[in-house]
């Protein structure tokens, strides 16, 4: 009999961890991928769909291309999870699993912020970033906020770039000038593991005038009046709100009794629940890295050497290490690399590597060796 393997979720991590085992294990393999999308796209290309850079069905790619020996992809949604028997339901079916994995990513709770969906927008989900695309270009004249509602968020540098691509944006539209740009941040740096990043981005903001708010949230809108209201109740009035929505996991997940505070908790070395066979990785987790791609994926790599060393008796893997680079879009096709190590030291660090056009393609090497990998295109 096969290890029966289920993995939740094909984003980052769950591509990750199905291309790793199937490349090892090929047909001896027995695993199921669900995702209830019929398509992946990657976290940035929302950015390139709202400024116009790419159509949203460029940016899309079919799981249809998943031609993997061993491995089978469901599209279907998956309604309830039961950790301990192992055992998983969808829209169309049941699945017992030997070993499970979850990776579902995190959600957004929009009604978490009062007025933020009658008076405001967001940018961080895909319907939103389709909308943005067509609301951006009839913004000419007044103020525009980049706000952070709630933290943990993913892709903490995604903020800063949205504020400097929409500078970019309304720059070459020659509408800079009658328009001013804020950008509420919970911290008090962007990047607060890497003071170069950070410093790099400031600079950046000062060049062209944008507003850095930190250590606030953005806590409300008032769409009558115009204004949002920040958590130390002062406002900000505004006429374009670009907003990061509050967080949490999938509501399957909440339903499943695997979180605490809110996400699943996992052993930061090798991502396992409490629930023996049953693994947790990516943002659903809270296993102490930022909510990024990079992190979903390096824990997937975890997780797949572990189960290879236990299914083919191969190497067993090192802990996780929770370090990865983070690509920042700087504007005007400058691209900067933040390399950050979670759990090495006694704190996290992050060095950085200076924007440059030659990094901007390294970012679309990025992607394109992730298609390749996970896709075969
Ligand atoms: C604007 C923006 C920019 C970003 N830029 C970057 C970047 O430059 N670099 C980087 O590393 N990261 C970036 N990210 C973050 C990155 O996209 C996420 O952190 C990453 O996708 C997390 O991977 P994951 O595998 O944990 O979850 P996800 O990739 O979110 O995958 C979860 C999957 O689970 C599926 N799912 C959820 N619920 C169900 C259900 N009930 N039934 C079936 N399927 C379900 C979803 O459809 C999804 O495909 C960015 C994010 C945003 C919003």
């Amino acid at each position: 009999m096969k290890t029966r393997l289920v993995v939740l979720g094909a984003g980052f991590g769950g591509l990750e961890l199905s291309s790793m085992l199937s490349e090892a294990l090929g047909e001896s393999l027995d695993l199921t991928l669900i995702d209830r999308n019929d398509s992946f796209f990657f976290g940035f290309s929302k950015l390139d769909v709202m400024f116009g850079h790419q159509t949203p069905e460029a940016v899309c790619i079919s799981y249809r291309s998943i031609v993997k020996p061993g491995v089978t992809f469901r599209q279907e949604a998956i309604t309830a999870i039961d950790p301990e028997a192992r055992r998983v339901t969808t829209d169309s079916g049941t699945y017992n699993a030997d070993v499970l994995v979850v990776a579902l990513g995190a959600d957004y709770d929009l009604d978490a912020t009062p007025g933020l969906v009658e008076g405001g927008n967001e940018f961080y989900s895909f319907a939103g970033a389709e909308r943005l695309r067509e609301i951006l270009p009839t913004f000419s004249k007044g103020r525009a906020i980049v706000g952070v509602t709630s933290a943990p968020f993913k892709c903490p540098p995604a903020p800063s770039e949205a504020a400097l691509l929409l500078h970019d944006f309304l720059s070459q539209r020659g509408v800079r000038e009658a328009c001013e740009i804020s950008l509420v941040m919970p911290f008090g740096v962007p990047i607060p593991p890497s003071p170069e990043t950070s410093q790099a981005l400031l600079a950046a903001f000062a060049e062209r005038d944008i507003t850095f708010v930190p250590n606030r949230l953005v806590r409300a809108l008032d769409p009558g009046r115009h204004v949002a209201i920040l958590d130390d109740e002062s406002e900000m009035p505004y006429d374009l709100f670009l907003g990061v929505p509050k967080h949490k996991v999938p509501d399957v997940v909440a339903a499943s009794g695997m979180t605490e505070d809110g996400w699943i908790p996992v052993d930061p070395k090798n991502l396992e629940t409490r629930f023996p066979g049953v693994y947790a990785i990516g943002d659903v987790t809270s296993v102490g890295t930022p909510k990024a791609g990079v992190f979903a994926e390096g824990a997937a790599r975890v997780v797949a050497q572990s189960l290879i060393a236990e299914l083919s008796a191969g190497e067993s893997p090192r802990a996780y290490a929770g370090a990865g680079s983070c690509y920042v879009e700087f504007g005007a096709g400058r691209v900067g690399r933040v390399d950050v190590d979670f759990f090495s030291g006694p704190s996290p660090t992050g060095s950085y590597t200076e924007a440059s056009v030659e990094l901007a393609a390294e970012k679309g090497h990025f992607g394109s060796s992730r298609r390749a990998r996970w896709f075969g295109l």
